[in-house]
């Protein structure tokens, strides 16, 4: 459940009008302001205060990872699959089935891989330069972003195209969780105007990411805010 509450966000080009037509009193671009969670634009990217529907504890999260059903960590997670695993098949182990996909799966990750096969961006290209990384490099099921593969590192970039459709919180987390569970620290790069900052300033928060003693860690370059997955709280560093 998503508690009624208020959301600070701030004001840009494209959420402007949507604000206005709300019937909002929008402030100058750049400047924040409070909307209604029910207001809210589906990419919103703030955190939102939610109670899990499986646990009862209040936890947040970020708005566009949202969907119908609010599970709030891994164990939840985990316990929501397993209740529509069992309201679908009636029963708890759907066994072999489920082995067979699983290497199916990791197959095709490793074909998408040399044969190149999966889509890139120019600045996941750039970033994968700067940081001398591989490139939709194959971890189990997945296609990584970029992998620095001696520093046990994932760099995940969210650009543009990321944020135009919203994700489904739980695939999104099981990815993250599956990167991590193989001994992976993740790096989410978030950029919704899909601009990087300059070279420079890029390892400096890198560099200050890679170095914390965080499984997860998620650096948003609009706001040059750096976040961690299990406190949320933020940080400002440049
Ligand atoms: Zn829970």
């Amino acid at each position: 459940m998503i508690y009624d509450q208020k959301v600070k966000i701030r004001c840009n080009p494209k959420n402007k009008k949507h604000y206005l037509e709300k019937g909002y009193d929008v402030p100058k671009t750049g400047e924040y302001f409070f909307v209604s969670v029910h207001d809210l634009l589906p990419s919103t990217s703030e955190l939102v205060k939610c109670k899990c529907d499986i646990c009862g504890r209040d936890f947040y999260r970020k708005f566009c990872y949202l969907r119908e059903i609010h599970a709030c960590s891994d164990e939840c997670v985990q316990e929501l699959r397993e209740r529509t695993i069992f309201n679908k098949y009636k029963c708890k182990n759907i066994g072999q089935s489920k082995e067979l996909n699983v290497h199916k799966k990791e197959k095709l990750a490793n074909t998408k891989y040399e044969k190149n096969l999966v889509k890139t961006s120019k600045n996941q290209k750039h970033l994968c330069e700067l940081f001398y990384g591989i490139l939709n490099y194959p971890i189990g099921d997945y296609n990584v972003d970029i992998a620095l593969i001696n520093e046990q590192i994932v760099i995940e970039y969210d650009g543009k195209g990321h944020f135009e459709w919203i994700k489904d919180e739980i695939k999104e987390l099981n990815r993250e969780n599956y990167i991590v569970n193989k001994g992976f620290k993740l790096i989410r790069i978030e950029s919704r105007s899909d601009i990087l900052l300059n070279d420079s300033d890029m390892i400096k928060l890198v560099n200050f990411a890679k170095y914390l003693n965080k499984k997860k860690v998620y650096i948003n370059l609009e706001d040059k805010r750096i976040a961690y997955y299990d406190s949320y709280s933020f940080e400002e560093i440049l």
